[in-house]
């Protein structure tokens, strides 16, 4: 028997799992700000005088590697930020680092697309970054790859090019939080839950989209995410 519903719910939003035909699904997208020191700078901050920032995206603004995006409304000033992803198998509250990886399901690449100009309001201001962050596609992500197949990532590089040209190039060894500690951090504040995502943070070298631009972008050992973006 089916169920009643009001109105029609909505999907269950999917990530495709490398050489597997199941498909991950998505409970929450959470996302680390501030996370290499070369890219809190560039931000104007000091890397070591605080804890993670954590924001999150609605698990439906994920867009799959190959989807072309629609520049978003209310911005003149829309930004990449390649990030590795984390894709948790099992969840926890108070989760210690050294037993977070337990929890990795896999990794991926994201852009955390951000409407810059109405961070930078919402900073000054001090409001929430809802707007700036968790706007409709603003997360395009990869395919997922299974941690069997990856190990556990402390090291590699990650880079994103835009039309060709290299804006962004670091190693994930230069991230402020390492993944373990990512996890144990957020659990303290959110239950996690197998199906959850976190975006771990962004390297130097953010920079604007425009309509017509091709993005690519990769973490050594993952994949690489490409995704178009065009007018609205
Ligand atoms: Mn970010």
């Amino acid at each position: 028997m089916s169920r009643d519903f009001a109105v029609s719910p909505s999907p269950t939003v999917e990530l495709a799992i490398d050489g597997s035909s199941s498909v991950f699904p998505v409970h929450r997208i959470y996302c680390v700000g501030r996370n290499y020191a070369d890219h809190v700078r560039e931000m104007g901050s000091d890397p070591r005088s605080e804890p993670p920032i954590f924001f999150s995206k609605p698990a439906d603004a994920l867009v799959p590697s190959g989807t072309d995006v629609r520049y978003p409304p209310r911005t003149q000033n829309l930004h990449h930020e390649i990030e590795l992803v984390v894709a948790l198998g099992r969840g926890g509250r108070d989760v210690p680092a050294a037993v977070a990886p337990a929890l990795v399901f896999g990794y991926a690449v994201g852009n955390d697309l951000t409407r810059r100009d109405l961070q930078a309001a919402a900073k000054k201001a001090g409001q929430p970054w809802d707007v700036a962050k968790g706007f409709d596609a603003s997360a395009p992500v990869s395919r997922l790859r299974r941690v069997e197949e990856t190990g556990q990532l402390s090291q590699g590089r990650i880079w994103l090019e835009v039309n060709g040209v290299l804006r962004q190039q670091a190693d994930i060894a230069d991230m402020i939080w390492s993944v373990p500690e990512i996890i144990a951090e957020l659990s303290a504040y959110f239950e996690l839950r197998p199906g959850d995502l976190i975006f771990t943070g962004t390297p130097a070298g953010v920079g604007a989209l425009l309509p017509g631009d091709r993005v690519r972008g990769g973490v050594d050992g993952v994949g690489t995410l490409e995704h178009g973006v065009v007018a609205p």
